[in-house]
């Protein structure tokens, strides 16, 4: 006796699925940042505003010599909402101290 699940649904498994979320992404082949991702992150919530910095600074540097740094680069800029180095771009960091204000005239 055979069981009647429905219609047959295709099912594209994971390689359609990364295809679909890699869809319009640039071609990053050679990265300098594979391996070094941690490097990459934005800065975690429990962490010191001066490691974060030096993690990112640290990361622009791999990016400034990375073979994909031109489309990837162009990407970057096509990404709303950025808080990790992409492209060679710093992300600001939120909540950093800046320099304190000018005093008001009186
Ligand atoms: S430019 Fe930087 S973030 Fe982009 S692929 Fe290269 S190393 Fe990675």
């Amino acid at each position: 006796m055979s069981q009647h699940r429905g219609p047959a649904r295709r099912e594209g498994g994971w390689v359609d699925l990364t295809a679909e979320i890699l869809r319009g992404t640039a071609d990053l082949s050679g990265a300098n940042c594979v391996g070094s991702e941690a490097l990459f992150d934005p800065k975690a919530h429990s962490e010191e505003f001066t490691d974060a910095d030096y993690r990112h600074q640290a990361a622009v540097e791999l990016c400034r010599t990375c073979p994909a740094v031109d489309a990837c680069h162009q990407w970057s800029t096509t990404q709303p909402d950025v808080h990790a180095v992409i492209g060679g771009r710093r992300p600001a960091l939120p909540g950093k101290p800046g320099r304190p204000r000018k005093a008001s005239a009186a």
